[in-house]
């Protein structure tokens, strides 16, 4: 269900502009406002989970739907090579609380 107060739940539905790089009927991927490398595109299910927790015990098929995307993202924008983050909590990082994973690549990422 869609968060009225959510972002990234703005952003799939087109109410806040996005740069698409990908959308199926499980998730929308499209470029982060912030690049922290060359190519930096975040993936969220299109279902409102809080965080990659929640999204393993309710969903584990769109997670897994997830890592596939990113490979396919690595492999058309890079060599496919690429490093996948959730941020998991406000203290590791985590600013918005519908789940999101970066996929880093287009570079050498430092260690
Ligand atoms: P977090 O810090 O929660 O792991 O990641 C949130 C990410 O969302 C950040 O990397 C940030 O740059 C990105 N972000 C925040 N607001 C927007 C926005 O309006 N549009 C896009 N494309 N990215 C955003
Ligand atoms: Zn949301």
């Amino acid at each position: 269900m869609a968060h009225s107060d959510c972002l990234f739940c703005k952003i799939i539905a087109g109410e806040v502009p996005s740069t698409k790089v990908y959308e199926d009927d499980q998730v929308y991927a499209f470029r982060d406002i912030h690049p922290k490398a060359k190519v930096h595109v975040l993936i969220v299910p299109k279902v409102h989970y809080a965080s990659v927790d929640e999204l393993a015990k309710k969903a584990p098929l769109t997670l897994s739907h997830m890592v596939e995307v990113a490979q396919k993202i690595a492999t058309d924008e890079a060599d496919g090579s690429y490093r996948l983050i959730f941020n998991t909590g406000k203290n590791a990082g985590q600013s918005v609380f519908h789940v999101h994973a970066h996929v880093l690549t287009g570079e050498v990422l430092p260690e």
